[in-house]
């Protein structure tokens, strides 16, 4: 039986049932506690070898395993976060020698990168009989927005769960399957698309799934030096019991639905050659022109390669001269929008619902 999901009571019906099947698919997906602990004491043991080196440093998560967005088998982001008192060496020479002991002390497979904007360690740990997929991890050593631009995914993460958790984690996986969720093959980055839902819900969506968490204004005084990092304003309103108690979204729609109208604005409606997608922003969206994000071509003198950086333009909510989907290429993005055209026809018409969510996933 083929279904259609033109007319609203078989719509509504349907996405009900997406819905249910949409809960169901997610849920075996999801870190187990056991995942937790092991990726914890990872954390620890890294701790206590760049310790050595650097004498009161911390090592944070963030990224997916602290922002509410994990999926079994993420990796795992960590950040360097130095004893300004005791820190005589460089960022890049930090990175080099904790790669060094590292590889020495433990099983990782360690890639050093000191070079990079942000220096990085990348480590690998194969898999075993007790870890069957491994660990895939980066150590970051600078780069403090990351940990405020995972707080404010956690906010948005707590304000409703039921919805933009499962959104963001079913689109996660949908990226990941459909292979265009890599930064390094011109496509983007999970952090991206779940900037791409965050907007979805609160700029699109009227009413509103989701507050504007930069918008709100505080309640109590803030200091300037807690309000902005580097220059930048890092503001939002984050108190997330409070928020939880106080918001209550006048959009009912399902997540089946909402699922549906995600992939169809991105497919048909989202203007990709004007538009520049701004989730702090009264209205979500500023120009291309008006950001001065037009044929800005980054070019490499060596190879004479360049290419377009705002083919798709999504501003980072504090940095906010960043362009998070600056890594999308031309053909990256033609790829992006026919996955969105394509799951958007297959949700439109579609055999049984309860297979839908892995019927959009396949190859
Ligand atoms: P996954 O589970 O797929 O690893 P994730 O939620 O950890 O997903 P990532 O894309 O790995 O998301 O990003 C982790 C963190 O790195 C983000 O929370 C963000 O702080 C930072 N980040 C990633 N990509 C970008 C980017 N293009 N620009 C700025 N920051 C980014
Ligand atoms: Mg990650």
């Amino acid at each position: 039986m083929t279904n259609n999901w033109g007319s609203s009571a078989m719509r509504s019906a349907l996405s009900q049932d997406l819905t249910g099947c949409l809960f169901s698919f997610i849920l075996p997906l999801l870190p187990t506690a056991e995942e937790y602990a092991i990726k914890e004491q990872t954390r620890l043991l890294l701790e206590r070898i760049i310790v050595r080196v650097s004498p009161g440093a911390r090592l944070t998560a963030f990224g997916s395993m602290a922002n509410g967005f994990a999926l079994r088998n993420s990796d795992m982001d960590l950040q360097c976060i130095l004893d300004p008192a005791s820190e005589p060496l460089s960022s890049a020479e930090l990175t080099t020698i904790v790669g060094d002991l590292i590889r020495h002390e433990t099983n990782f497979l360690v890639k050093p990168l000191p070079k990079a904007r942000i220096p990085i360690i990348k480590l690998t740990l194969s898999p075993t009989p007790s870890l069957p997929y491994g660990i895939a991890c980066d150590i970051g050593f600078g780069g403090q927005l990351a940990l405020e631009n995972t707080r404010l995914l956690l906010g948005y993460a707590s304000v409703d769960p039921p919805r933009l958790r499962t959104l963001v984690l079913f689109i996660k996986v949908w990226s990941k399957r459909r292979k265009i969720n890599s930064a390094y093959r011109g496509t983007l980055s999970s952090y991206g698309f779940t900037l791409l839902v965050i907007f979805f819900l609160t700029h699109v969506k009227q009413p509103p799934v989701l507050p504007n968490l930069q918008r709100i204004p505080p309640i109590r005084p803030v200091s300037p030096e807690s309000a902005s990092y580097d220059g930048r304003n890092i503001y939002f309103f984050d108190d997330v019991a409070l928020l939880r108690q106080e918001w209550s979204s006048a959009n009912t729609q399902s997540v089946g639905e909402l699922l549906w109208e995600f992939f169809r604005f991105y497919a048909k409606d989202f203007n990709y050659t004007h538009d520049v997608i701004s989730i702090r922003t009264q209205g979500g969206i500023l120009s291309k022109d008006a950001k001065g994000w037009v044929q800005d071509l980054e070019v490499d003198g060596a190879s004479e390669f360049a290419r377009d950086r705002n083919r798709l333009s999504i501003e980072d909510p504090f940095d906010t001269s960043y362009n998070v989907a600056r890594t999308v290429t031309a053909d990256g993005l033609y790829t992006i929008r026919g996955e969105f055209m394509r799951a958007s026809r297959m949700l439109q018409t579609v055999g049984k619902v309860d297979t839908l969510p892995s019927q959009v996933l396949v190859d």
